[in-house]
C-alpha cells in the first residue's frame, strides 16, 4: 500500500493491459470510509420505494450496455462470451429484483403476550459495509452485495479483486449514472492489505467477503479482532453430481460437461466430484471424455470458443501441481491433464478440461478445492453410499442428483448437506430469487439473493407499542394478569 500502481490484464493474452489502478493506500481506504459515511446519512432518509427506483434505473443502465460490459468481462476475467454475458445479466435480474423488494414488506407484526399491545420489527441500515469480491463473476457479485446494501440505506466501500478491477469500475459507473450519490459508493483497489484494512476498519460495520476459505478466515478473525461486526462469508465448493443407474444418462453428459468445465472450472459451484454408481460408471466416464475431448480451448471471446483461459499461469501451475499430486496417489488420468498453449493467445493460461478416475472420499483430489478444469470420479455402490460420499466434505455449497426415482430424489434432498442442491441439473446456475450460500466450510450461515440476501445488510428493531395505559410486566409469568383481564 505505498502509492503503487498495478495493471489488470486479459487472462487470454497478457500482454494486453486492460486497465491500470492506484494501489489503494491506507489514507485512501479512511478517506473512502469518511465520503460513504457522509453520503449513507443522507441516503438512508431516502424513502426505501425511492431507493428502489433508482436500483431499478440502474438496472435499465446495465441492459443498455450488456454487450460491451460482457466483452469487458470476457476480456478481463476471462470468461468466454456467452458466460460473461450471463454474469452481466445475474446483475440486470439482480437490480430487477431487489427493486421489488423495495415495496415490500419491511418488517413483521406480532401479537403480543398483554392485551392492548402489539409488536413489530423495522429493519435499519447498518451504516457503511466493506465489501471484498473475487473476479470469477465481476459484475454479478458485486451486484448481489450492493444492490441490497442500498436499498437497506447503506453505504459501501468494495474492494475487487486484483484481476477484475475494471469490470467493478464500470458497474460502479453504472450504479452513479443511475442516481446513486457518487461518495456512497466507494471503490478501492489493490491486493490483499487493501482488502485486510476494510475488514477491521472501525467506521465498517459489516463486512460482506466472497472469495476462498484461507482469506475468509483472515476477513472474519480481522472484522471480530477489532468488532464485533457483522461479518457474512461465501466461500469455496467441492461440488458433487451424483448419477444413479436410471439416470438419463445423455443428460448426465451434457450437466457434468457444463457443470465441470463451464468457466474452466473456475466457479465456487463448480461440478468436481463426479459420484457414479457402479453399474454405470464406465458409460459415463467414456461418453464424457469423448465430449471433453471435444471441446474448444481458446479465445474467451471468439465465437464458438467453449473453455477459456484460467486466470493466471499461477493458478495454472497449481492446477496443474494439484493434478500431479492427484496421480501420485494412484489415480488415473482419463483425459486432460495439462496446460496448453492456444494460438493467438500468448502467455495465456489455458489448462485441458481434466477427468481424473480412481478417486475415493479420502483421496487429495475429492478433498481440496480445485479451482480449475478438472473432474474427479468416485464410485459408488449404492444410493445410501453415494449420499455419504456428498456429504463427506468440508464444503457444503452445491450437490446435484441425477435419478428418475422421485423417492430417491427427494430423500437426497433431505439428507445432503449443501446450501444448494439440484435434481437432474448441474451443481452450477443460480436464480437470484433463490438465497445463494452454503453449509460447513463454505460460509457462516448467512445467504445472498433472495429474500434473504438483504439480512446481512440491515439490523432489527423489535418495537412494543403498548395502549393499555396502564403498566403490564410482559412477562410469562404474568399470565394470570391477562387471565384477569376483561377482554
Ligand atoms: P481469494 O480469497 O484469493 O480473494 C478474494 C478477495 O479477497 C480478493 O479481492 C482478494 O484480493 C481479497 N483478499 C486477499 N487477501 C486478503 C486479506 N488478507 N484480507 C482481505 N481480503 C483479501 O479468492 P479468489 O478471488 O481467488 O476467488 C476464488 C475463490 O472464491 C474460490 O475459493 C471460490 O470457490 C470462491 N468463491 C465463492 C463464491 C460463493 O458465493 N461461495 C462465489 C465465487 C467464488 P486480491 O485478489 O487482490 O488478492
Amino acid at each position: 500500500m505505498a502509492g503503487d500502481r498495478f495493471a489488470s490484464v486479459n487472462p487470454a493474452r497478457p500482454a494486453e493491459v486492460i486497465a491500470e489502478f492506484d494501489v489503494s493506500t491506507l489514507a485512501a481506504v479512511d478517506d473512502a470510509v469518511a465520503r460513504a459515511t457522509a453520503a449513507q446519512r443522507a441516503w438512508a432518509a431516502v424513502p426505501v420505494p425511492r431507493r428502489a427506483e433508482v436500483i431499478a434505473a440502474i438496472g435499465e443502465i446495465l441492459a443498455s450496455r450488456k454487450a460491451a460490459l460482457a466483452t469487458l468481462v470476457s476480456r478481463e476475467a476471462g470468461k468466454i462470451l456467452v458466460e460473461a454475458g450471463g454474469d452481466v445479466q445475474e446483475a440486470i435480474d439482480m437490480a430487477g429484483y431487489i427493486a421489488g423488494q423495495g415495496r415490500n414488506a419491511w418488517g413483521e407484526t406480532h401479537p403480543c403476550e398483554m392485551p392492548d399491545k402489539f409488536g413489530f420489527t423495522t429493519r435499519h441500515p447498518v451504516g457503511v459495509v466493506g465489501m471484498i469480491t473475487p473476479w470469477n463473476f465481476p459484475v454479478a457479485i458485486p451486484s448481489w452485495k450492493i444492490f441490497p446494501a442500498l436499498l437497506a440505506g447503506n453505504g459501501v466501500v468494495i474492494k475487487p479483486s486484483e484481476h477484475a478491477p475494471q469490470c467493478c469500475a464500470e458497474f460502479v459507473r453504472a450504479c452513479v449514472d443511475a442516481g446513486v450519490p457518487a461518495d456512497l459508493i466507494q471503490v478501492v483497489y489493490g491486493f490483499g492489505d487493501v482488502g485486510a484494512a476494510i475488514s477491521s476498519h472501525p467506521g465498517i460495520r459489516a463486512v460482506s467477503f466472497t472469495g476462498s476459505v484461507p482469506t475468509g478466515r483472515l476477513v472474519a478473525s480481522a472484522a471480530m479482532a477489532s468488532g464485533p461486526r457483522l461479518v457474512s462469508l461465501e466461500l469455496g465448493g467441492k461440488n458433487a453430481m451424483v448419477v444413479m443407474p436410471d439416470a438419463d444418462l445423455d443428460l448426465v453428459i451434457e450437466g457434468a460437461l457444463f457443470g465441470a468445465f463451464g468457466t474452466a472450472g473456475q466457479r465456487c459451484t463448480s461440478t468436481s466430484r463426479l459420484v457414479v454408481h457402479r453399474d454405470v460408471v464406465d458409460e459415463v466416464v467414456d461418453a464424457l471424455a469423448a465430449r471433453a475431448g471435444k471441446l474448444v480451448i481458446g479465445d474467451p471471446v471468439a465465437p464458438g470458443t467453449d473453455v477459456g483461459p484460467v486466470i493466471d499461469r499461477k493458478s495454472a501451475e497449481r492446477i496443474a501441481g494439484m493434478v500431479e499430486t492427484a496421480l501420485g496417489e494412484g489415480n488415473s488420468l482419463v483425459t486432460g491433464g495439462k496446460i496448453v498453449a492456444v494460438e493467438g493467445c500468448e502467455g495465456g493460461a489455458f489448462f485441458e478440461p481434466t477427468i481424473i478416475r480412481g478417486t475415493t472420499r479420502d483421496s487429495y483430489l475429492t478433498r481440496n478445492e480445485v479451482f480449475g478444469p478438472v473432474l474427479a470420479v468416485v464410485e459408488t455402490d449404492s444410493f445410501a453410499d453415494a449420499i455419504e460420499t456428498v456429504n463427506d466434505c468440508e464444503y457444503g455449497l452445491s450437490a446435484a442428483v441425477y435419478t428418475r426415482d422421485v423417492n430417491q430424489a427427494m430423500r437426497a434432498v433431505h439428507a445432503i448437506d449443501t446450501g444448494i442442491v439440484y435434481i437432474n441439473a448441474p451443481t452450477i446456475g443460480a436464480e437470484i430469487h433463490l438465497p445463494f450460500g452454503g453449509t460447513k466450510h463454505t460460509g457462516n450461515g448467512y445467504r445472498e439473493a433472495g429474500k434473504r440476501g438483504l439480512e446481512q445488510f440491515s439490523e432489527t428493531k423489535s418495537v412494543y407499542i403498548d395502549f393499555s395505559g396502564r403498566l403490564q410486566k410482559a412477562q410469562i409469568d404474568n399470565r394470570d394478569a391477562i387471565e384477569a383481564t376483561d377482554v
